[in-house]
């Protein structure tokens, strides 16, 4: 079997973030990563591809590109934690060997637990910016729908970058809005929660969105069917099914932890990694460590909440390794940059608790109410940031907090 110090399963935002900023602090440090895609996504892009403001290519990298030099790349996927013999098993039956195991597989999206959804999608005017090859035809129906019906839907928590579906929304009505078309576009929230944002002090100015686009909101409405050809959606609903008719439907789909998780001794009750809210160590092998979405730290799952957690996962990944107890900690720091319409953005930057924990000083972006500036951050600074800052273990640019 092979072995190595460190194995890492999951390139996406936070495994890759996590191998360059250990080899950063320990260069020739003994890394493996394995992961079975041949590109990474930048998923946060996916958004501004669906509001018609980047371009599918500015969202994804050839693997190849983003993995940290001095990194052993195993092209596979993980098939099976071993935790008691700290090893990995992959596909196609071979297995791989650790000192410290770094868990960032993402989360899984439940698309078939919403019935008809896995046929409807891509045609019929149903869409989700939550898949690569979709987020294009957003934009497309977009810019065709002059009047009519648009839904957009929000399934139960926990989801990842939880502004995602009101983003969706926003930006497709600031496109009818500028177009003259939003007089005759009758647009819905669906809602599986009670809630418009979790953490209280960003509502205000999203519910003056709302009230701008006349937006109709629906709480407690939860998705459970699709019908593509009859333009379709079934809700269930405190007083039982409601269907409506659509001409877009905009579909979050339900979350789920990530099934090799789900199905190993590293999983807590809901299927993701149960870690230390604070060092991301696992709570009962201290040589294993998760980050990411398929953790389960009670933060916002976003790449920007990664972003955070990677440094102090390098960190306590050495230490581990030097028979140390662990040294940095997370403070639940996740970001959401509500786009509330094209060219502004409240931009929600809170940590455990829902405590408001914004980078900049309030002077320059005051993140409860929409900014210009908070867009261009979005728009043009944020995706160099990771290309270049967060997924090479820059900290010095994109982390300048002390951890702990
Ligand atoms: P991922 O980036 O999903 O990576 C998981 C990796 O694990 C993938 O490379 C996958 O191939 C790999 N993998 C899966 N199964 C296996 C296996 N069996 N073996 C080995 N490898 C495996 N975040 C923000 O900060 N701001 C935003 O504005 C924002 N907007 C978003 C909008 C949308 C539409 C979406 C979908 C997400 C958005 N996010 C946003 C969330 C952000 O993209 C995620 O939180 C982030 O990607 C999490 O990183 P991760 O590494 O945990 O998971």
């Amino acid at each position: 079997t092979a072995r190595h110090s460190v194995v890492i399963v999951g390139g996406g935002s936070a495994g890759i973030a996590t191998a360059a900023s250990m080899i950063r602090r320990r260069p020739g440090l003994d890394i493996a990563i394995v992961e079975p895609s041949a590109v990474h996504f930048y998923q946060p892009g996916w958004t501004m591809v669906g509001g018609g403001v980047f371009t599918l290519d500015q969202t994804a990298r050839p693997m190849a590109e983003v993995m940290p030099g001095g990194v052993k790349w195993i092209r596979s996927g993980a098939a099976g934690f071993d935790p008691e013999n700290k090893t990995v098993h992959l596909d196609g039956g071979g297995e791989v060997g650790y000192d410290v195991l770094v868990v960032a597989v993402g989360n899984r999206l439940a698309w078939e637990e919403i019935t008809g959804l896995e046929e409807a999608l891509g045609r019929n005017g149903v869409t989700s910016n939550y898949r690569y090859d979709l987020a294009p035809y957003t934009w497309r129906l977009v810019q065709q729908i002059k009047s009519g019906r648009a839904l957009f839907t929000q399934p139960p928590m926990p989801i990842k970058c939880a502004g995602a579906p009101q983003k969706a929304m926003y930006l497709s009505c600031s496109e009818w809005e500028k177009a003259g078309h939003l007089g005759s576009i009758e647009v819905e929230f669906h809602n599986a929660g009670s809630v418009l944002f979790g953490v209280p002090d960003y509502v205000p100015a999203l519910m003056e969105t709302v009230d701008r686009y006349g937006i109709g909101l629906n709480f407690g409405s939860n998705l459970v069917a699709v019908d593509g050809p009859a333009r379709e959606a079934t809700f269930r609903t405190e007083s039982g099914e409601v269907t409506r008719r659509f001409d877009m439907l905009h579909v979050c789909p339900p979350q789920k932890g990530h099934p090799l998780v789900a199905a190993s001794d590293l999983a807590d009750e809901a299927g993701y990694v149960d870690i230390d809210q604070a060092t991301m160590r696992h709570t009962r092998y201290p040589d294993v460590f998760a980050l990411g979405d398929c953790g389960n730290t009670a933060n916002a799952k976003t790449a920007a909440a990664a972003r955070k957690q990677a440094p102090v996962v390098a960190v306590n990944v050495l230490a581990a390794l030097a028979g140390r107890e662990p040294e940095a900690g997370y403070d639940g720091y996740g970001s959401c940059p509500l786009t509330v319409e094209r060219g502004k953005i409240v931009l929600a930057e809170f940590a455990y608790g829902g405590k408001v924990s914004p980078t900049l000083p309030k002077w320059l972006i005051n993140g409860t109410k929409p900014s210009r500036l908070a867009w261009h951050l979005k728009a043009d600074a944020l995706p160099p940031i990771y290309w270049h800052g967060m997924l090479k273990g820059r900290e010095w640019l994109v982390n300048p907090m002390p951890l702990y």
